[in-house]
């Protein structure tokens, strides 16, 4: 455990201002992807802190450091080629980037935290070399398996620098949902910049804060990630680290990211006009103001008293509830609202590694997704709400006993 001592006050991340308001306090929960096997059910489990900060030095929303990296990322659960869309969303990007900067067999492409190679293969397939950088290494294996070069590592500085001294560095640097997760993102940008070539192009991929804000999408706030990025906020980290953020594009992806485009300070190419008008528009929603900040924990007490309402009213009326899906912010959303076995009955995951063990702090059971079949609930409850629309097409016959799909996020809502 690192972080600071209790009562102490926690400093930015970035700019190492004391850290003095609150942006939402969730209580106290688990690590999200530490699910439990059945053994352990009974035993001791660690809860955190899970609070998060708006510095009013530079806009940073952040999470004050309680677990360490190494303890999150070791032996991570996650594998990316388990969600379709998101696996279709990144061969998308593989094409378009690939035009846009006109890459070849001569080319380098680095991916950071490139978890399954499910992102770099497409890359492979075009004749493009690439390396991959993951720290959990039974994620990297899989991905070695496939015929993407994977280093096992964490990225910062130091690892950057062993890269450049090698003559290894990068025409593009991507990172998908990889910055929200640095402890350290000073060092983290610092990296890129060391392993850019003079004239490469770093992207980057995060939830947008903005829109977690007007979405209410709190339960996209968990240990694992450290940072919620404004466009301000990011632009000013790159910056002081000598990288110049100059395009962006809006995605649907996790409720809605940003992907940012980086070069070195020098690097003549202009900054877009989408890229200007986002900050314009960040500035009108206040993102540079305390107060845009201040009724977002408000907001998010409300979304757990209508969605408890709802669940309880289920109950009452003799309803069966089953889960879909056991993601990281599932377990923020069931910790904070206090959801167990008592609403719902279990969950379902396609990821075989998460079957038959326990979600974290709720117990609930994850079992395999024919589960549902056999239960004939009255609700099928979608925990990972960003895939919604794909999850309600793959579980259509549910609709065959009158089963109604229920989404948590914006608010509790009920699709016939
Ligand atoms: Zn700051």
């Amino acid at each position: 455990m690192t972080g600071s001592d209790t009562g102490s006050v926690p400093r930015c991340l970035h700019c190492k201002r004391p850290l003095l308001h609150t942006f939402v306090d969730l209580g106290m929960s688990p690590l999200c992807e530490s699910y439990l096997p059945a053994e352990k059910r009974n035993a001791m489990e660690p809860f955190y802190p899970l609070h998060t900060y708006v510095c009013d030095g530079c806009w940073l929303v952040q999470l004050e450091e309680f677990v360490s990296p190494q303890e999150i990322f070791g032996e991570y659960a996650y594998f990316s080629s388990y969600a379709d869309s998101w696996v279709e969303h990144m061969r998308r990007y593989a094409g378009m980037i690939a035009d846009r900067l006109h890459l070849g067999r001569d080319s380098f492409v680095v991916e950071v935290a490139s978890n399954d190679g499910y992102l770099l293969q497409h890359f492979v397939k075009m004749g493009i070399p690439v390396l991959g950088i993951e720290p959990a290494a039974n994620v990297a294996k899989v991905a070695i398996a496939k015929g993407v070069p994977t280093l096992v590592k964490f990225f910062g500085a130091a690892t950057a620098r062993e890269l450049a001294a090698e003559g290894k560095r990068a025409d593009l640097i991507c990172g998908a949902n990889v910055l929200a997760q640095v402890p350290d993102p000073n060092d983290f940008v610092a990296g890129l910049r060391l392993l850019l070539k003079p004239r490469g192009t770093v992207t980057v991929e995060f939830p947008h804060v903005m829109r977690l804000m007007a979405e209410n999408q709190f339960d996209t706030i968990y240990h694992e990630h450290f940072s919620y990025f404004s466009w301000i906020a990011c632009e000013r980290i790159f910056a002081s680290e000598g990288l110049t953020l100059f395009d962006v594009e809006e995605l649907p992806t996790h409720g809605g990211s940003l992907r940012v485009y980086a070069k070195h300070l020098d690097d003549p190419r202009p900054v877009t006009e989408r890229a200007r008008q986002l900050k314009e528009r960040e500035i009108e929603a206040g993102l540079m103001r305390l107060e845009a900040y201040a009724g977002f924990a408000e907001q998010v007490k409300d979304t757990k008293r209508k969605l408890l309402d709802f669940l309880i009213g289920a109950k009452r009326a003799g309803k069966k509830i089953v889960g879909y899906g056991a993601p990281g912010k599932g377990n923020t959303l069931l910790n904070y609202c206090g959801i167990r076995t008592d609403f719902i009955d279990f969950t379902v995951d396609r990821n075989p590694y998460k079957q038959g063990k326990f979600l974290p702090g709720t117990h609930i059971p994850i079992l395999a997704p024919e589960a549902i079949r056999e239960a004939r609930p009255d609700y099928l409850f979608i925990l990972p709400w960003n895939f919604k629309d794909e999850i309600m097409k793959q579980m259509e016959e549910i609709r065959s006993w009158g089963g109604k799909f229920v989404v948590p996020i914006p608010e509790v809502r009920v699709f016939e």
